[in-house]
């Protein structure tokens, strides 16, 4: 199927659609068959991948299943689209988001896997939520008054999560409070407890400590007969330290997206995974500018001598870092270039003194092809760390490919 602009630019479901083609010759242009040209930046995703993370995570955690957090618009990547892809993979439990509406748009997205919502909700949505079988947090006294409101709306009794605060000290129930809330929800008659979890912080031996305080309230909930649901704790960090952060399932984020959370981390060698998406822009200025010459408000890029510069529809606005115009390249065609500049919209690249490049070409800013390109290569070169690729605007067209 070749993509036109028309149908690229269709809304979301449209992006959402699987294109059945394999993968894209590096060497591909912005201008489709038909001679329309693709001129925004837009961000690729393999299912293959991403269905490949998912089991390979699986394994990091000894099997158990894996509750991908999917917030952020999955760190910029698109949440419906993730998750729709998620959702056809057997290791993967269910999808944790934490705003309301994003809970409802990956639902409406065709997810048929849990859904839990780790954040509050607007009142407006309650009856959406519920309707739509959202997991709801219950994370504090008020969030359990706001939620006992709406208990008996449906025959069926509504899932909560008890999202417990065993020391990250920004969300949650503290945990000192835990077992006085879940006696209150046990009850309720129209609320039914099916997560009960917490987040970890990262340095081990206090997360170890969170551990121990979850674990003696799940035990002193049983005691009591409290059912606790399906018991997690590990975002990526404390996944690949903590064995025995794994409980019932694992939460991570960025693992999901082929990142791991820390560069040169030992499991990254035994449990490899795939850059999972690509960042592209099509080149629509070249120009030769002189020595002499100057690129950017602030003057940042001096020409040293006669060269080539790119010009490429995407800057930090959009999400692209920054940081980059400090040592990224990019890849277009096989050869890796270096950026040399980064504006809000723009960014430019230096071909130098010949170039066979053409305006349409498109240049590969992010993806597994070469591992200067890679989040992780690409944190190396400009001096910072994996999760400076997460910040894609929703605005960002979406293509999925099977694989590539
Ligand atoms: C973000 C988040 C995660 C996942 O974190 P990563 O470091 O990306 O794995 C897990 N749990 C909660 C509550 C979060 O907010």
């Amino acid at each position: 199927m070749t993509q036109n602009r028309r149908q690229f630019i269709k809304s979301t479901l449209a992006a959402l659609a699987v294109i059945s083609a394999g993968p894209v010759s590096l060497k591909s242009s912005a201008f489709a068959a038909d001679g329309a040209f693709q001129s925004k930046p837009w961000v690729e995703l393999s299912k293959a991948a991403y269905l490949k993370n998912a089991s390979q995570i699986s394994k990091m955690a000894g099997g158990k299943p894996v509750l991908a957090v999917l917030k952020n618009n999955a760190y910029g990547l698109g949440d419906s689209q993730v998750a729709r892809i998620l959702n056809s993979s057997s290791d993967i439990a269910g999808i944790a988001m934490v705003k309301d509406d994003r809970a409802l748009a990956v639902k409406a997205a065709g997810v048929s896997k849990p859904i839990l919502l780790m954040g509050d909700f607007d009142n407006q949505l309650s009856d959406s939520l519920i309707e739509k079988k959202i997991i709801l947090s219950i994370y504090s006294w008020d969030s359990l008054a706001k939620i006992k409101r709406l208990a008996g709306r449906e025959a069926k009794p509504i899932e909560v999560a008890l999202y417990i605060d065993t020391g990250l000290g920004r969300m949650g129930i503290p945990y000192q409070e835990a077992i006085r809330i879940a006696r209150e929800v046990r009850d309720i008659p129209g609320l039914s407890i099916s997560h009960t979890f917490s987040t970890l912080t990262s340095p081990k031996d206090f997360a170890t400590e969170q551990i121990a305080r979850f674990e003696r309230i799940v035990a002193e909930m049983k005691k009591q007969g409290i059912p606790s649901g399906i018991k997690h704790l590990a975002p990526s960090s404390s996944l690949l330290e903590l064995p025995s952060s794994h409980q019932d399932c694992v939460r991570p984020g960025i693992l999901v997206h082929g990142s791991f959370p820390l560069a040169n981390m030992p499991e990254a060698k035994r449990y490899p995974l795939q850059v999972p998406y690509r960042l592209k822009a099509p080149v629509i200025r070249l120009e030769k500018l002189r020595a002499g010459d100057t690129i950017g408000f602030s003057r940042f890029y001096k020409v040293e001598k006669d060269e080539w510069i790119a010009t490429l529809p995407i800057g930090w606005a959009d999400g692209y870092n920054g940081g980059a115009e400090n040592g990224a390249k990019v890849l277009l065609g096989n050869q890796l270039v270096p950026v040399v500049n980064v504006n809000a919209s723009h960014a430019n690249i230096s071909l130098g003194e010949a170039t066979d490049v053409k305006v349409g070409d498109v240049a590969t800013l992010i993806g597994p092809e070469r591992e200067e390109i890679t989040p992780e290569g690409f944190g190396k070169l400009v001096n910072g760390h994996n999760y400076l690729q997460i910040n894609y605007k929703e605005s960002l067209p979406k293509k999925i490919y099977e694989t590539f």
